[in-house]
């Protein structure tokens, strides 16, 4: 019933203006009435869970569906870019999406298989989707060194904020240190990337984190090609300069 519930909510879903997309619900209904907190499951480099506000949200799901058996169905699936550790086929194919609204730039839209196209929205540099407990914004994410512009041109793939039960949560995608990560704002939880020659070093990531001060950072996407960036370096830089950031190391890998 509840899968039923909630599709038919998704076909509620109407574009009220290019830069804001609405439904009137997504996924709303907590049996339990507790206040909502978020928890973060990391599956593997670029791919995580989180479960807030009634929403269990597979960001970038790969490594086979087999990686996601132990958790709940998503109700949302948010895919970053086009490159196979952000959007993978087989993955998507084997999951359980029949409570799921797919939401990605068009790069990523325009490769998906034609059955999923009919619960997907599009959400393109600075578009805002929002529900009645959520809203996912997207940020622009791409290279800014000549020799890595190829990797990821600006506004092909999408960084993200979701913002549900009061925390604002940022997701970078594959990124440098873009001015529109230096300048966020108010950001509770931050998962960041560092990988070479893809994204940034240790040394970037952890300057940008300094000028926009989340309040917990999870280093994530940092396996590169001569192997990991060092997070516990990373995690000394920035704790060191502010004490008031978290940086939070966890099992990617
Ligand atoms: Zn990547």
């Amino acid at each position: 019933m509840k899968a039923l519930h909630n599709f038919l909510i998704l076909l509620s879903i109407t574009l009220i203006s290019p830069h804001i997309i609405s439904s009137k619900l997504l996924a709303q209904g907590s049996s339990s009435g507790a206040k909502d907190t978020v928890k973060v499951i990391p599956i593997s480099h670029g791919s995580l869970i989180l479960e807030i506000a009634d929403n269990t949200i597979y960001i970038d799901p790969t490594g086979g569906a087999e990686a996601y058996t132990n958790y709940k169905i998503p109700t949302i699936v948010l895919i970053t870019d086009i490159h196979g550790d952000h959007l993978n086929l087989d993955t998507l194919n084997g999951l359980d999406l029949s409570n799921s609204l797919i939401i990605a730039p068009q790069a990523v839209i325009d490769k998906l298989p034609a059955s999923m196209k009919s619960t997907t929205k599009v959400l393109n540099n600075d578009d805002t989707f929002k529900s009645e407990v959520l809203s996912i914004t997207a940020i622009p994410m791409y290279n800014l060194r000549e020799e890595t512009l190829k990797f990821h041109p600006k506004g092909r793939g999408n960084g993200y904020i979701v913002e549900a039960s009061g925390e604002r949560i940022y997701i970078s995608g594959d990124t440098e240190d873009i001015p529109e990560m230096r300048s966020l704002q108010n950001i509770d939880k931050a998962f960041v990337c560092m990988n070479l020659p893809y994204t940034m070093t240790i040394e970037r990531a952890a300057s940008a984190v300094l000028d926009f001060k989340p309040i917990e950072v999870f280093p994530y996407h940092y396996r590169g090609t001569n192997g990991f960036s060092d997070v516990e370096a990373f995690k000394q830089m920035v704790e060191s300069e502010n004490k008031g950031i978290t940086v939070t190391l966890l099992k990617w890998y």
